[in-house]
């Protein structure tokens, strides 16, 4: 059995992070791993996509459509982190956001469910935040931080750990360089915080693991998401196992299929 890290990067355009020459680990592990580029649906907004990413059905069946989140069926649509649970009732599971329709009960959503029961009796836990309110520069290190903790303390069977940094900064300042490309620098800073705990588990623990990391959308130059341009709909999908060797994935991913494969490698 792999224990699964899945760390969601919103808005990170892939490519040009990494010939910007600011996304150093991430060019590492995209070009040390099973790497595809994937296309994710429209309309490309955070809410559709990464309910899609995240519950692995489509638009169609999670209905959520914008980030309003208004008569969305996720009570049918289950996050891969319950699945995973209805799967195998002993697997540990974590979860760490600042966007709160992902994550906060009290918010709309969301789309990763809180599980009461579950974290009562130690099977889930959850960091919650919240980055609209407080800014991602400010809270994004605080889930990496809580995400490092977490992963040295009990290395849950699977983790969802997501930053939305880089695209606050695209939407304010463009994608073509100066502070999208700051943001991305300090998530890939993160990013090796992460890696290098998982690292040590697998060293201390002979443990194998896997470390999947994915976007919701692209950007356009100016800033600004949600059309049916072939980089806005950009997206990619990098497993890096540790410890045993990278999947084998087909590269023609669709992005409801992503849940499918994560869990089939748990
Ligand atoms: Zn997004």
């Amino acid at each position: 059995m792999n224990k699964i890290l899945l760390i969601g990067i919103d808005g990170l355009m892939l490519h040009r992070a990494i010939a910007s020459g600011r996304a150093k680990a991430l060019a590492r592990l995209k070009s040390d791993s099973f790497f595809t580029d994937m296309t994710v649906d429209m309309p490309t907004v955070s809410g559709p996509s990464w309910s899609t990413l995240l519950t692995g059905t489509t638009a169609q069946v999670h209905k959520v459509i914008d980030n309003d989140f208004k008569d969305h069926n996720l009570a049918q649509t289950p996050d891969l982190l319950s699945q995973a649970k209805a799967l195998k009732p002993e697997v540990t599971t974590y979860a760490a956001a600042g966007w709160p329709p992902l994550i906060d009960p009290a918010d709309t959503g969301p789309v990763i469910r809180t599980r009461v029961e579950d974290q009562d009796s130690g099977k889930h836990s959850m960091f919650v935040r919240d980055g609209e309110t407080h800014g991602y520069e400010k809270i994004d290190p605080e889930v990496a931080e809580d995400a490092v903790a977490t992963i040295d303390r009990i290395g849950p069977d699977l983790s969802f750990v997501y930053f939305c940094g880089a695209d606050e900064a695209g939407h304010l300042h463009g994608t073509l360089e100066g502070p999208y490309f700051d943001a991305i620098e300090r998530i890939d800073t993160l990013v090796v915080k992460m890696y290098q705990s998982v690292q040590k588990r697998q060293q201390e623990f002979d443990e194998n693991w896997l470390i999947v990391i994915t976007t919701d959308h692209g950007h356009r130059d100016e800033g600004g998401h949600g059309g049916d341009s072939e980089q806005e709909r950009a997206s990619f999908v990098i497993a890096h196992a540790i410890g045993t060797p990278h999947p084998s994935w087909p590269t023609d991913i669709k992005p409801e299929e992503l849940v499918g494969h994560i869990l089939s490698a748990l």
